[in-house]
C-alpha cells in the first residue's frame, strides 16, 4: 500500500526553486540510498521544469513511496492542458531532452488529463537498469508530514 503523498507547490511569482524542491525530496524520502535518490531528484527536476516552462498556474509536486519494492512515485500537476512531448530534438536545439532522461530513469511515466490541467507522473524504482538497488527495506516508509 502506498502511503499518502507529500505535496510541494511551486508558484509562478519567482523562478522555480528547484534546489529547494530537490532538498524537499531528500527530506521526504530519507531512506532512499544515494543512487535512487539522485534519480528521483533528476526526474522531479525535469518534470517540474517542464510544468513550469510549458504549463500554466502553480506547479504541484506530490511524492509517495513504498519499499516493497523500493519505488518512488512522482506526480507533477499544472493547469496547462497541452501534454508534454517526448522526442529527440535537433542536435543544436537547446531544450527538449528532459523526457528522454525521464524515460530512461523511470520504470513508467505517463500523463493524466482532467478538467483542471494535467498531471505528469513517473515511477522511479531502484534495482533496474543502471540504478543500484537500495538495501532491502522491510518496513513501510514513514514520511515526515512537514519535512521543510
Ligand atoms: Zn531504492
Amino acid at each position: 500500500m502506498t502511503p499518502p503523498g507529500l505535496v510541494f507547490t511551486l508558484g509562478r511569482d519567482t523562478l522555480p526553486p528547484l534546489s529547494e524542491l530537490r532538498r524537499w525530496i531528500a527530506q521526504a524520502l530519507p531512506r532512499l540510498e544515494a543512487d535512487h535518490l539522485w534519480a528521483v531528484q533528476l526526474v522531479v527536476t525535469e518534470l517540474a521544469t517542464n510544468a513550469y516552462e510549458h504549463g500554466a498556474g502553480p506547479v504541484t509536486v506530490t511524492v509517495s513511496a513504498t519499499f516493497r519494492p523500493c519505488s518512488a512515485l512522482l506526480e507533477v500537476h499544472d493547469d496547462g492542458e497541452a501534454p508534454p512531448v517526448a522526442g529527440f530534438p535537433h542536435p543544436l536545439t537547446a531544450r527538449g531532452r528532459g523526457l528522454v532522461l525521464v524515460g530512461d530513469l523511470a520504470g513508467e511515466w505517463g500523463v493524466r488529463t482532467g478538467d483542471t490541467g494535467k498531471t505528469v507522473w513517473a515511477r522511479v524504482d531502484c534495482g533496474t537498469g543502471t540504478l543500484a538497488a537500495c538495501a532491502l527495506r522491510a518496513e513501510p516508509i514513514e514520511m515526515d508530514p512537514e519535512p521543510c
